[in-house]
């Protein structure tokens, strides 16, 4: 499936936010949107303009996209199926991509990045209750038992992720074992526990028109 293969720091200064897609680098002085807030591009400093109510939703959009790293057929299937759901669409959309495989890896800390993490799963070194899983979008249920490989544990990738995870830090919807390189998807996230600054709702103002 195609995916954007270019610079990501140009996504976040595009948003105006911090989206944390390098793992590391974004915590760290190098993050090139603390050194340049700017819209990339030549003109990008010297832009200013209000932006029309379709723009602010078409931004929010894209920038919930990319924090997932998704493509536009991909995000759209998601809200679909969150719109055929009993409940608040735009939480319930959110709720279904916080459950995706690559997601819990990555907030469970074997990975430093949502695109490591999407990486792992597709290497097939991670290991959903008992059975190896390659699909990144793989959706968990709760009480899904997530774990790396046997044979990859070793990865130097992973330990130092690993390294970085504060245990009593993590999204309260996700438990580690970190000695074991095991973790549990505990309950499906209420919006509150996302920890994601983005209005969904204008995703969903955007979509039903
Ligand atoms: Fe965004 Fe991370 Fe790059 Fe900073 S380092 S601009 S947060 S991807």
């Amino acid at each position: 499936m195609a995916r954007y293969t270019g610079p990501v720091c140009k996504l976040c200064r595009r948003e105006g936010d911090k989206l944390f897609l390098k793992g590391e680098r974004c915590a760290s002085g190098k993050c090139a949107f603390e050194r340049r807030e700017t819209p990339p591009g030549q003109h990008g400093r010297n832009r200013r303009f209000k932006r029309s109510e379709y723009g602010l939703q078409l931004r929010e959009k894209q920038k919930i996209k990319r924090i997932y790293g998704l493509q536009e057929k991909q995000f759209r299937n998601f809200y679909e199926k969150a719109v055929h759901q009993k409940g608040i669409t735009g939480q319930l959309f959110l709720t279904m991509l916080e459950s995706r495989l690559d997601n819990i890896v990555y907030r469970l800390g074997f990975a430093p990045s949502r695109r490591t993490a999407r990486m792992l799963v597709c290497h097939r070194h991670v290991v959903v209750n008992d059975r190896i899983v390659d699909i990144p979008s793989y959706r968990l249920m709760p009480g899904d038992t997530i774990k790396i490989r046997e044979r990859s544990r070793k990865m130097s990738l992973i330990h130092d992720a690993m390294k970085r995870v504060k245990e009593g830090k993590l999204v309260p919807y996700v438990q580690l074992d970190k000695a074991r390189l095991e973790g549990v998807f505990i309950n499906y996230p209420t919006r509150e526990a996302i920890p994601i600054r983005a209005n969904e709702q204008m995703v969903v103002e955007l979509y039903s028109k």
